[in-house]
């Protein structure tokens, strides 16, 4: 049954962009080298059950989530590939992780000492901290009394290894070489190689094909945004863009010069002006400081005025459009375009960041 919306304000995510995305990935990869579709945050804010089923119909074979409510909406949802939680979680989830065959990852002496006194099955990834300085093994002697410690347990399984780059997205790739050192050192230490090892975010499955090895995290570039500008100008195949973001004109008036706009009073019409008000704030995502952001209408920009109201704002306009009238603050209208990237300069953050922030508040729409 399909849901009715009553305010027209939308993030449009277009599946078959992720998929194609995913496709072309494939096809750079050795054949058995496996794709895991990184949907942790909601997939980013793009809809992680949604995101999940076509990442896998394209030809991802395996998930990744941070936590351990995010894996069980996986599984709630009914979706059975193998589903990796990326982060630290209580040893009150090992019966739960044991039912629903999600593998969880082990990262220090005192997590494996903490679920001890269960009795699985249980399957694990172990993470090295290469240099990242996030959780992970980092000294030869804990990884080696780790993998003693799991060898001792028949219920505990290691399936995987691996680790995350920190700099994998920059130009120097100094830190980034020894990270590699570092990894295969440690790896050195598995009496057995492990099932899958994997070692690529984005940025590295896209720079460095000596980091595939058996699969690759492909979470950012998924949905079609380079991890860096560096990267971004590098790129081995055309990323697709995924999301849009887009609202209506809800109201258009003519201000008269001297007229002001906005909580403040902070903007002054300096002529007579078309102000059109638009369905969306910053309880959407739309931050305040984004004041500075132009909207696209009728393919032309048109300026944000005044201050960025909770659940509206102003923009100003060249002309009258009639109610309705699409406006786009993310994606294409026309021969203009706004990207996730332009949001994130003016917000000095990174596209990551912006994905994450476009609030529940609005309704993903899929096509
Ligand atoms: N692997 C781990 C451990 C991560 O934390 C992340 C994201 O933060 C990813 C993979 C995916 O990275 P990216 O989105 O840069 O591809």
């Amino acid at each position: 049954m399909s849901q009715t919306y009553y305010r027209p304000t939308f993030i449009r995510i277009n599946l078959s962009a992720i998929q194609t995305n995913i496709q072309h990935l494939k096809q750079t990869l050795p054949k058995h080298t496996k794709i895991i579709a990184v949907v942790k945050a909601n997939a980013y804010g793009h809809g992680d059950i949604e995101v999940a089923n076509a990442a896998l119909s394209a030809g991802a074979t395996q998930l990744a989530v941070a936590t351990p409510e995010e894996a069980l909406r996986i599984r709630d949802a009914g979706i059975t590939a193998e589903l990796l939680v990326l982060g630290a979680v209580p040893a009150s989830f090992l019966s739960k992780a044991s039912e629903k065959n999600i593998t969880l990852t082990a990262y220090s002496l005192e997590w494996l000492h903490s679920i001890r006194h269960f009795t699985g099955p249980l399957k694990v990834h172990v993470k090295i901290d290469s240099g990242m300085g996030r959780i992970g093994f980092v000294e030869e002697g804990e990884l080696t009394e780790a993998l003693a410690f799991i060898q001792q347990r028949s219920w505990l399984q290691i399936t995987g290894a691996f680790t995350h780059f920190s700099t994998a997205d920059e130009e120097n790739t100094e830190h980034y070489n020894k990270q590699v050192k570092t990894f295969e050192r440690l790896l050195s230490l598995f009496k057995f190689k492990p099932d899958i090892v994997h070692t690529a975010n984005s940025a590295a499955l896209l720079r460095d094909p000596n980091q595939f090895w058996d699969a690759v995290r492909f979470g950012i570039s998924m949905y079609g945004i380079a991890p860096s500008s560096f990267i971004g100008e590098n790129l081995p195949f055309p990323l697709k863009q995924a999301l849009a973001l887009e609202t209506e004109v809800v109201h258009v008036k003519k201000i008269k010069k001297g007229a002001s706009v906005g909580y403040g009073a902070m903007y002054t019409a300096v002529e007579d002006e078309w102000i059109a008000t638009l369905p969306i704030g910053y309880a959407d995502g739309l931050l305040r400081k984004l004041h500075n952001q132009s909207v696209l209408v009728n393919g032309k920009r048109a300026k944000i005025v005044g201050k960025i109201c909770m659940d509206q704002c102003m923009i100003r306009l060249e002309e009258q459009v009639p109610l309705g009238e699409k406006a786009v603050l993310i994606g294409k209208q026309a021969a203009e375009e706004i990207t996730i990237e332009e949001w994130a300069d003016a917000l000095q953050t990174i596209p990551y960041e912006i994905c994450c922030m476009l609030s529940n508040r609005i309704p993903r729409i899929y096509s």
